[in-house]
């Protein structure tokens, strides 16, 4: 009888997870170490996808204020999230679904829905092991969805507080299920005091301390410190810690965060996590596309001064670039390809009030209007925005940027009376930005979360348009995050008057952009969409490319 030899299946092997937490103190750089490790797996050739959990009861970032959180990031399929996940897509050049981004008030939103649901069939639900368990499903789910060989998953805050108790259960369930596929690493910080002048390690010890007292024991420590380790507190930290001293790895600062995976390459972090959790050690971890942007983020010397007016700079004595991190990256990737050094200020619309500052403007090569919402700092912007128009400084306009910059263009050039935007006078006469229809019972009804127009929608673009030539495409794909938009009423009257709306929706209902000809303006463009979301620092985004080019040039 002939021998009938047996397909060999090649079985896929399992998904590990790794948790960052961080010890000691908030602000130390999880997301950016979390970022990084995924980065160098991810160059070792295993595909990654990255989580974060966050602890507020806030079921998403979108009703937290910037100055409280930072940068509400949206994902594609129109999540509102924390910034994080805009590191995780620029460092890993992949767009995350919004599966991988959790809040508590999500987390116990799903189990309160699914107890009303009778998906529990009877049973007492309870805070643990339920929520817990709804937190691991999510991480599986994610890994799947992903097909991921690895998932990275970065947990919120600190160990010690209350408020993450019930993720690091999770982990502890998940590293007790198994072991072999779960690593935890801490990121803790070893402070410097001025008055010693020595690196001390105790507050890790506590905080590794704090997290054993939850079932959990850290694998590896990054110990982020404004200088590097030396091995004599490598040592202390390996002994008192209970982790390898080839895992106890060097933190310093840095000159820039897309440095970090290098340096993490150099101190052997991927090959010793690739030990704990059984991959294969043989890999190398290919960073050359990494470091060719790296290298040429650092070489440029001619300059392109940028200035970004927003409102939420300034709180007391600091000032909050956080609030626009992803239009500030973008910038940065577009200049670098061009061969530019960024030089970005950041200015307070609130000054520009007075017409009398506007001609501080007169030293930027180009200036830009972020997102943002509500009256402040409106008619500083306005002004700016004028200022730019008349005088030819290369004008990009995001969002609310794009939304003032036909309001000013309807106030100052069209000469349109009593004009304004429902958001902050809906009782003037001429309404050129108006509530988007979709969103009068929202509003009416106080449903505030979640409900914008939010992640990814087509438009197209007008031949011969700046935006156009840009993207050299006339269809494209972008994100959103708004509840006003320009009222078609005055669409024909605006475009008469020489401003086009070279982008609109499919339907033709939604102007998506808003431009001056070149013959008008060496570059006035207004986006109702938020490209510094795609921006890559592998794939920097073309409309901000363009803009800067128009700056650098003009
Ligand atoms: N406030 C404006 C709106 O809701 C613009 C929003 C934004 O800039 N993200 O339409």
């Amino acid at each position: 009888m002939k021998k009938v030899s047996k397909r060999k299946t090649t079985k896929k092997t399992a998904t590990r997870y790794i948790f960052v937490v961080g010890g000691v103190m908030s602000g130390v750089g999880k997301g950016i170490a979390s970022s990084s490790i995924a980065t160098l797996l991810q160059a070792r050739g295993h595909r990654v996808t990255a989580m974060k959990i966050d602890p507020y009861i806030n079921v998403d970032a979108g009703t937290m204020n910037p100055t409280e959180h930072g940068e509400v990031f949206v994902l594609k399929d129109g999540l509102e999230t924390d910034q994080d996940m805009g590191n995780y897509e620029r460092f890993l050049n992949i767009d995350l679904p919004a599966i991988n981004y959790m809040t508590t008030g999500s987390v116990y939103q799903s189990v309160i829905q699914k107890e009303r649901n009778l998906d529990y069939k009877g049973k007492n639900v309870e805070v643990v092991p339920d929520i817990p368990l709804e937190v691991i499903r999510r991480i599986k789910k994610a890994g799947e969805e992903a097909n991921a060989d690895v998932v990275q998953v970065e947990v919120g805050g600190t160990v010690g507080e209350y408020q993450n108790v019930l993720f690091l259960e999770a982990v502890r369930m998940m590293k007790t299920e198994e072991p072999g596929n779960v690593a935890v690493v801490m990121v803790s910080y070893l402070p410097v005091p001025g008055s010693i002048g020595e690196m001390k390690t105790k507050p890790t010890q506590t905080a590794v301390r704090m997290l054993n007292s939850a079932g959990v024991f850290a694998d590896m420590i990054i110990c982020r410190s404004p200088i590097g380790v030396d091995m004599k507190r490598k040592e202390k930290i390996s002994k008192f810690c209970n982790v390898k001293l080839e895992n106890v790895i060097s933190g310093p600062d840095v000159d820039s965060i897309y440095d970090i995976p290098q340096h993490y390459e150099k101190e052997n972090l991927p090959a010793q996590l690739s030990e704990l959790l059984g991959l294969s050690t043989k890999k190398k971890t290919d960073l050359k596309e990494w470091s060719k942007f790296v290298k040429r983020s650092k070489s440029q010397i001619d300059p392109v001064k940028i200035a970004v007016v927003g409102k939420y700079f300034s709180s007391g004595d600091f000032v909050l670039s956080d609030v626009y991190l992803s239009v500030l990256e973008a910038i940065k990737f577009s200049s670098y390809k061009l061969g530019l050094k960024p030089e970005i200020s950041y200015l307070s619309s609130l000054d520009f009030e007075d017409k009398k500052q506007l001609k501080k403007l007169k030293e930027y090569d180009g200036i830009l209007v972020p997102g943002g919402f509500g009256k402040t700092g409106v008619e500083g912007k306005l002004n700016v925005i004028e200022y730019a128009r008349k005088n030819k400084i290369p004008y990009f306009g995001i969002c609310y940027g794009m939304q003032l910059a036909v309001l000013e263009f309807a106030r100052n050039v069209a000469k349109i009376k009593d004009v304004s935007t429902e958001e902050i006078d809906a009782k003037a006469d001429n309404l050129i930005i108006g509530i988007m229809p979709e969103q009068i019972e929202n509003v009416a009804d106080k449903k505030m979360g979640g409900t914008m127009r939010l992640g990814e929608y087509p438009a197209e673009l007008r031949s011969g348009s700046v935006a156009a030539k840009a993207y050299r495409s006339r269809e494209i794909v972008e994100r959103h995050r708004h509840r006003y938009e320009v009222n078609p009423d005055f669409i024909e009257e605006l475009e008469e008057k020489g401003l086009h709306f070279s982008g609109k929706s499919p339907d033709g209902r939604l102007m998506e952009i808003a431009e001056l000809p070149t013959s008008e303006h060496p570059f006035f463009v207004g986006v109702q969409f938020h490209p510094e979301l795609t921006a890559r620092p592998l794939d920097p985004h073309p409309i901000f490319t363009s803009f800067i080019k128009a700056s650098y040039e003009s």
